[in-house]
Formats: C-alpha cells, structure tokens, sequence
C-alpha cells in the first residue's frame, strides 16, 4: 500500500487533467489514475476548432498530449492504467488498481463518458472518415453536404437542426416510427425543410472504401434492405457514462451519471468530487468539462484545507471569493 496522498484524480481527459494542473500548482502532488486509454473521447476526434486559444484548430490527440504535459509540468504524477476498485466509505478514501492500493484524502472522479456507438464491423474505421457522434464538433467538415442523423431522442433532433447549417440535406434515420425526443424538438426538426425522415429503419452498414460515401438501411418491418447515399453519419443514440465502478457508492441518476450538488462538483461524500462528463449529460464539451476540473480541484482544495490537522494550502479565499477567480 502506498502512502496516503492528498488527492487522486481518476480519469485522463479534459476534465482529469484540468483538474491535475490545478492541484499540482496547489502543491496537492495529485496522483492521475488516468486510464489505459488515456485522453478520452478526444482521442477520436480530428480537428477540434472550437477549444479557445487554438484559433488555427488543434487535433484531439495532440491537445490531450499538451493537457497531460502541462499537469506535469507542476508535479502531477500518473499511473497509465485503469482503476478496478473503490472503497469511499471511510477516511482516507481507498482506490486500487489491481492489488496496488492507493489512499487518498479526497478523489476526483473525471471518468468521463463514451458516446454510444452502431455496433458495426468497420465503425471504427470510419471514425474521423464521415463518421462523428458529435454535431458540434465536427458538423463544420460538411458544408454543403448531405448527411445522416441517427437516433430518434432530443440529442439526434438537435444534432439534426445544428447540421442543416452546414449541409445541404439532413436525414434522421430512427428505429421506431415513435420518437423519444420532446415534442418541441421533434416539430422543430419536422418543420425544417432541410430534414427528411427515415423511419422503421436501422443502419445495416455503412459504405465507401475510405470515406463514407452511403448507408445501406434495413427496414425493420419488412428486413427490406435499401442505399442511401451520404456524405456523413452522426450517431446520436445516447451516451453511457463511465461510472460503472462508483455507482454503489455514489448518488446517481437513472441513466448512471453521478451527481453533483448544485454550483459545486460535490458528491454525497465527503472529499469525493466529480467533473466532467461523469457528472454532465447536456453540455459534454472539451471546455465545459475542462471548466468544471477546474472547480474540482479548488473544491478539493477547499476541502483538504478544512480537514482537521491538515497543514492547509495556497487556497484560503472564503467560498464566493474563490468562486470569482
Ligand atoms: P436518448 O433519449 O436515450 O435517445 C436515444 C435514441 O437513440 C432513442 O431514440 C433510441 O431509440 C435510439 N437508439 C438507441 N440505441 C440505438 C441503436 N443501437 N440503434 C438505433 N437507435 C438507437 O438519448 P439522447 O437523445 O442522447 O438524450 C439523452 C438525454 O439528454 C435525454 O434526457 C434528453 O432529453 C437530453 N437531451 C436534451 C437536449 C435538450 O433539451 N436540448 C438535447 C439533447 C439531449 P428508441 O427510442 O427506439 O429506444
């Protein structure tokens, strides 16, 4: 077992690593439990143009690369692996990969979340190549283009909407011929004149050698079988949170978020924290996830300070003071 550190982050993408650089320049010495597939969802994304300060665009990758190095740079420390197992009941708060535990008097939960993907044969060779899970990120790539939408909740009605600014043409395809999506966002995307529905249908396969150039549908009436041309597929089905490990432990929602106290990244327990998609389902962005690390840290901070005996930190600014920096 290890000496009992200050804080543990588990998690290595925007939010994790935020979270790290912030606790590092505290002198928290954060240990970052960042996962073996470290750098998140970003990992499949191309050209990231919306994160500020990188006004000629930046590839996911490479921006996880420098968000690691700068947390680094202050000290963190991290383990390339995937925790197994958590014990929040009592101070300090225990976390192990494998048999190798580590105490911590506060953690930071940053285990973000993984869109939902078709399940199909070459989906991930088409990932960067027409196929995205995210509008916002990469509906700029298809100006003037035809695409295709898939889901029938309010994420796909949305991702629907947003991409009509680009392309030319927008088809949802949808499993059911009932939508779980909000009405308003359903009659939003039907008076469009730039969205078509394909319902009763799911995509069988997607076509083109190196790029997505169609879809072949399956009718889930008939099992007829049909092409569409596309030059790109958005998946919209939903997202799973990664809180497979913590959901015992911590207050969650019905879909498996962890939740957080309002204005804060405070969960039911004390000295656990939660940032990032882990505990967000309706902004999931770079920056919003990386914002909310921030708080993470100096919720922790605060915290860490206030524990009996603990020698205190950089941080003594009351709540609201700190909460404007
Ligand atoms: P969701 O509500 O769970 O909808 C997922 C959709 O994908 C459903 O229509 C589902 O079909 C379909 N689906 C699931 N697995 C599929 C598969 N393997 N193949 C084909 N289709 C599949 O997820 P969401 O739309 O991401 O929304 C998540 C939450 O965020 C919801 O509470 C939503 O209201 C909220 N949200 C709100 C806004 C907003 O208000 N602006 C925007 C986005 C999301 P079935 O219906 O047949 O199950």
């Amino acid at each position: 077992m290890s000496d009992t550190r200050e804080l543990i982050i588990i998690g290595g993408g925007p939010a994790g690593y935020t979270a790290a650089l912030y606790a590092a320049r505290a002198n928290l010495q954060p240990l970052v439990i960042e996962g073996f597939n470290w750098g998140g969802q970003l990992m499949v994304t191309s050209d990231v143009e919306n994160y500020p300060g990188y006004a000629d665009g930046v590839m996911g990758p490479e921006m996880m690369a420098e968000f690691r190095r700068q947390a680094e740079r202050f000290g963190a420390e991290f383990i390339t692996d995937d925790v197994t197992r958590v014990d929040f009941s009592e101070q300090p708060h225990r976390v192990w990969v494998e048999n190798d535990e580590y105490p911590a008097r506060a953690v930071i939960i940053a285990t973000g979340a993984n869109a939902r993907w078709l399940g199909l044969p070459r989906e991930q060779h088409y990932q960067g190549r027409g196929l995205s899970a995210c509008a916002t990120c990469d509906g700029a790539f298809f100006k003037e283009k035809e695409l295709v939408v898939v889901g029938g909740g309010d994420s796909a009605m949305e991702e629907a909407n947003f991409l009509t600014r680009y392309a030319t043409k927008v088809t949802v395809v949808h499993r059911r011929d009932e939508f779980r999506a909000s009405q308003i966002m359903l009659d939003r995307a039907r008076a469009n004149p730039k969205i078509d529905f394909v319902t009763n249908a799911v995509v069988e396969d997607i076509l083109g050698e190196t790029k997505v150039e169609g879809v072949r549908l399956r009718d889930t009436r008939t099992d007829e079988t049909s092409e569409l041309h596309t030059d790109g597929v958005f998946v919209a089905i939903g997202h799973d949170p990664n809180t497979a490990l913590f959901v015992d432990q911590l207050d969650h929602d019905a879909a498996g978020y962890l939740v957080t106290r309002p204005h804060s990244t405070e969960t039911n327990i004390p000295g656990v924290f939660a940032a990032g998609d882990v505990q967000d389902h309706v902004y999931r962005q770079a920056v919003t996830a990386a914002g909310s690390g921030c708080m993470a840290a100096l919720d922790a901070e605060r915290f860490l300070a206030a524990l009996e005996g603990h020698a205190g930190t950089a941080l003594t600014a009351p709540r609201a003071e700190a909460a404007e920096v």
